[in-house]
């Protein structure tokens, strides 16, 4: 008897992996009526071949929108000393304006969320030194900082400058090794030459026609720069000054230009 129950148990073990198996290959769901999907849905391989498919997949960057909205609003506290690696420097800026009255701070934050949501859609984590257009601060040699501890692949420094009426154009602006930021100097010189060559391939600005030359200049007076050890770059985005460049700045489809550029300098420099 004990052998007799011993097969029977055999058999319909067979039976039940027999109708599981039919009830699988008939696509499971049939039994509750939900019709099939037009599209075979995507296998657990396929799901990871998507994912890692995102080119950011894994990658952290850094945002610095120059400036805050409220900065002009707290000059004692914008204008204290902090040290930024080799002098003192003030806290901050209110940044500069267009003639009409378009504050850098706003065409920095509208860059950057427009860098962000790129930068996401593509599989990045973003760390912004600042989430809102309403605040005052962080100081420059803060903003270093959080992008340093959140150990970011490549980070930017966004701006515009307020240069004379008649000069136009972007400006990189590259570290000088002091120290802190002595090795990112030759990963942030390929990244200034990447967002050099995304911005003449990619917006209509170009290169300053006043500042720097073709396009590039070193500086070894900011934190931004002395301070962060990632590879960064800081740009001036054109001149806020300038009729012609304002009127691109001030538009939202230039600022969403800008990002698409920035965003490419960003892959090309990870891919090289
Ligand atoms: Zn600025």
């Amino acid at each position: 008897m004990i052998r007799h129950n011993y097969v029977r148990r055999i058999l319909l073990a067979a039976v039940a992996v027999l109708l599981v198996a039919a009830w699988a290959a008939s696509g499971g769901s049939s039994a509750a009526g939900r019709p099939r999907p037009a599209v075979l849905p995507a296998t657990p391989g396929r799901a990871a071949a998507n994912a890692s498919a995102k080119p950011l997949a894994g990658i952290i960057v850094g945002i610095d929108p120059g400036h805050n909205g409220r900065n002009a609003d707290d000059p004692s506290y914008i204008d204290h000393l902090i040290w930024n690696g080799r002098e003192r420097e003030t806290c901050d800026t209110a940044g500069t304006e267009t003639d009409g009255g378009y504050p850098e701070a706003r065409f920095t934050f509208n860059v950057a969320t427009f860098l962000r949501s790129d930068l996401q859609r593509d599989g990045a984590r973003v760390v912004m030194t600042r989430t809102s257009n309403t605040g005052v601060g962080p100081c420059v040699n803060t903003r270093a900082q959080i992008i340093n501890r959140a150990h970011a692949n490549v980070a930017i420094d966004i701006h515009a400058d307020g240069g004379p009426a008649s000069g136009r154009g972007f400006t990189v602006l590259e570290p000088i090794a002091d120290g802190p930021n002595d090795r990112v100097i030759g990963s942030s010189q390929r990244f200034g030459r990447d967002v050099r060559s995304a911005f003449l391939s990619m917006t209509s600005m170009p290169v300053s026609t006043y500042y720097g030359a073709d396009g590039i200049v070193y500086r070894d007076d900011l934190a931004g720069l002395n301070l962060t050890t990632v590879p960064k770059v800081l740009i001036e985005c054109g001149n806020m000054r300038n009729a012609t460049d304002a009127a691109l700045l001030t538009s939202a489809r230039f600022q969403r230009e800008i990002a698409r550029a920035l965003e490419a300098a960003i892959i090309r420099f990870l891919r090289t």
